[in-house]
């Protein structure tokens, strides 16, 4: 727990919220800009929150810049960056929500310049939180609480470090919560807690998803435990919204600290943070003095937390709407709604191909040495996971999401969400390359106990959120080293097929290069297992095959041939439910035919799937495994 001080005076130079200063024992705003003579103008001043009542006090564009106590005899209003220093143009700085045009450091904004950056002049209404105890403790240190209470008010212009507003981003309904960093440094006592779970609340009643600004110092001292018993507060109304199965996703915005970043702030399904925005449990100040050394350079900045698998993604603040309306139209198009105006395949373009979207009879295959099928399956011209999102997405394309809120970012497997012919999808995969810097970028599609949990929790994700899930899997096999062991790759694994076995959406995994071992499975235990016609599905390499019962690595030609690993054995041996066909001479050679036949054969299964519940699904895919190595009778 930590108080605004502590980041004021952090590691990197300080918050670079330049235009604070001391006020009390607290901080409060000065002017955008350092220009002698000008003060800040609350640009909510006046904020007369009711229920359903329109937000009419969003600042205009003037209240956005400095306002002028002593006329500029330029008339113009320039503000200074707090990241390069460069004097910039005030309306082209509130034009851009306050982001520098030189360094693109993103400045300070208040609650209500984020609610209507956010869901603009037009759509958004005030949500008022329930009525809480100003001061429960009576407390005193230098001055009374309540009289700095009462002058933060006055100050800042707006009841409590949160608003809430409800309204719509691209057309999508969202109920929004913003928090206000120059409110007593945004820290949390009761009426903040109490406006986050009114928030959540709002989102319940109304079944539309919630996002949340976060700007934090951490607890407010003055309100004692009222204030360190908001965290449960506000984790039980997320955690009511992930039992309604109601998106909810968090924006970090610089600083976020102590009981907020321990609680609603990192509970979202999704996480973004903007760029240089800090987040941590513990200030860096505390930090340093506890463990006498100097944090590097970026600690728990944005992209330090991204490269640690805790945030989704690092999005600035100019790409912010389109994220979150493309995440907003994931949900709301979600598979459950869908069932109902199932998107048919019909009225597409007939295929290149005239073979049906997937070959179920081996028989339409042609018999093919096992040893080619390897080459050909590990061609480096093969397409990736990504080469195949970028062809068969609709608009919005594929938004990736890292991390698995854990240990770390695998880059191994990719994952994200997509709109597949009209379908919102959470896409899974694992991710090569086409030169040895890009294999090398991405392990080789060898993926760590991150990248297992990553894709769990992608998994976990599309459950609440009724999404299906669609995996790629392209791998030699799992990670093999120190660290993954360390990270316990066998427990991520092992989980990850618990997992998969009941799931209650529609999953659907296709094998589009290698398949290899366990670590192709833990992506694998689908309702429809595919394989690309020139693909492989094996328990072990040939080489690793022939290496251990041949004595003989030469002997992995032989090896392949016995394991059986090709497209068509595998389907004679009922061990997949049909293959995805290739252009005649192979996926390497036409990545958009190659994406368009994969396509087809996704959208028929999942086409075929949509019929069935959670309930029926899960049966059907037990049953599936259930009976494999089975003899019936
Ligand atoms: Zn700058």
């Amino acid at each position: 727990m930590i108080d605004d001080h502590d980041i004021q005076d952090s590691g990197r130079g300080g918050l670079r919220h330049p235009y604070r200063v001391r006020h009390g024992a607290h901080t409060v705003a000065k002017p955008l800009g350092d220009v002698p003579g000008r003060q800040w103008r609350p640009t909510a001043r006046g904020f007369t929150a009711g229920r359903n009542q329109e937000i009419a006090m969003l600042p205009t564009e003037s209240q956005l810049t400095t306002t002028q106590e002593a006329p500029d005899p330029t008339g113009v209003d320039w503000t200074r960056c707090g990241q390069c220093r460069t004097i910039v143009y005030g309306r082209r700085f509130a034009r851009a929500a306050n982001t520098c045009p030189d360094c693109g450091w993103h400045g300070p904004l208040t609650a209500a310049e984020r609610l209507e950056w956010l869901l603009g002049r037009e759509s958004a209404r005030c949500v008022r939180p329930g009525r809480t105890t100003d001061d429960p403790l009576e407390f005193t240190d230098s001055k009374p609480y309540a009289q700095r209470l009462e002058q933060a008010r006055e100050t800042i212009g707006i009841p409590s470090a949160v608003l809430v507003g409800q309204g719509r981003i691209d057309g999508c309904p969202v109920v929004v919560a913003a928090m206000d960093f120059r409110f007593m440094g945004g820290s949390m006592g009761s009426a903040e807690g109490e406006a986050i779970t009114t928030a959540a609340e709002c989102a319940l009643e109304h079944r539309i998803p919630l996002v949340l600004v976060t700007a934090s110092g951490g607890a407010r001292m003055q309100e004692g435990v009222y204030s360190l018993l908001q965290m449960a507060k506000t984790a039980q109304a997320l955690a009511a919204l992930d039992e309604a199965g109601i998106l909810t996703i968090s924006l970090i915005t610089d600083p976020t600290y102590g009981g907020v970043a321990a609680s609603f702030a990192t509970l979202t399904d999704i996480v973004i943070a903007e760029p240089g925005a800090r987040l941590g449990f513990a200030g860096p100040r505390v930090i340093e003095q506890t463990i006498r050394q100097k944090l590097p350079d970026g600690f728990q900045t944005a992209e330090f937390l991204l490269a640690n698998g805790l945030v989704d993604a690092v999005v600035p603040r100019s790409r912010q709407r389109e994220v979150l309306a493309t995440l907003l139209r994931s949900y709301s198009g979600r598979f459950a709604d869908a069932q109902t105006t199932a998107p048919a395949a019909e009225g597409e373009a007939p295929a290149a191909d005239s073979r049906p979207p997937v070959l179920t009879d081996p028989g339409q295959l042609p018999r093919r040495a096992a040893w080619d099928v390897v080459q050909v399956a590990r061609n480096i011209n093969r397409p990736t996971t990504r080469d195949y999102l970028s062809h068969i997405l609709d608009g919005d394309g594929f938004l990736e999401l890292h991390g698995d809120r854990l240990s770390g970012e695998c880059p191994a497997i990719v994952c994200g969400f997509g709109t597949l012919a009209g379908r919102p999808v959470a896409l899974i995969g694992n991710q090569k390359g086409h030169t040895t810097r890009e294999l090398a970028d991405h392990s080789f599609g060898m993926a760590t106990p991150d990248g297992y949990r990553k894709a769990a929790r992608m998994m976990r994700l599309a459950a609440k959120l009724g999404l299906p899930v669609l995996a790629l899997i392209d791998t030699p096999g799992a990670h093999p080293g120190i660290e993954a062991e360390e990270g316990g790759q066998a427990v991520a694994i092992a989980e990850n097929l618990r997992l998969m076995a009941s799931l209650p959406v529609p999953v659907v995994a296709v094998v589009t290069g290698e398949g290899g071992s366990g670590g192709a499975l833990a992506l694998s235990v689908a309702d429809r297992v595919l394989i690309c016609e020139n693909a492989l599905y094996s328990v072990i390499s040939p080489e690793g095959c022939a290496a251990i019962l041949w004595h003989d690595r030469g002997s992995a030609p032989a090896a392949a041939e016995a394991l059986r690993l090709d497209s068509r054995s595998l389907m004679e041996h009922r061990l997949v439910d049909g293959v995805v066909p290739e252009p005649q001479e192979g996926a390497h050679t036409d990545h958009a035919q190659a994406a368009d036949l994969l396509r087809r054969a996704v959208s028929h299964c999942l086409d075929e799937l949509s019929g069935k519940d959670g309930e029926e699904l899960i049966r059907d895919r037990r049953a599936r495994f259930r009976g494999i190595g089975a003899t019936a009778g």
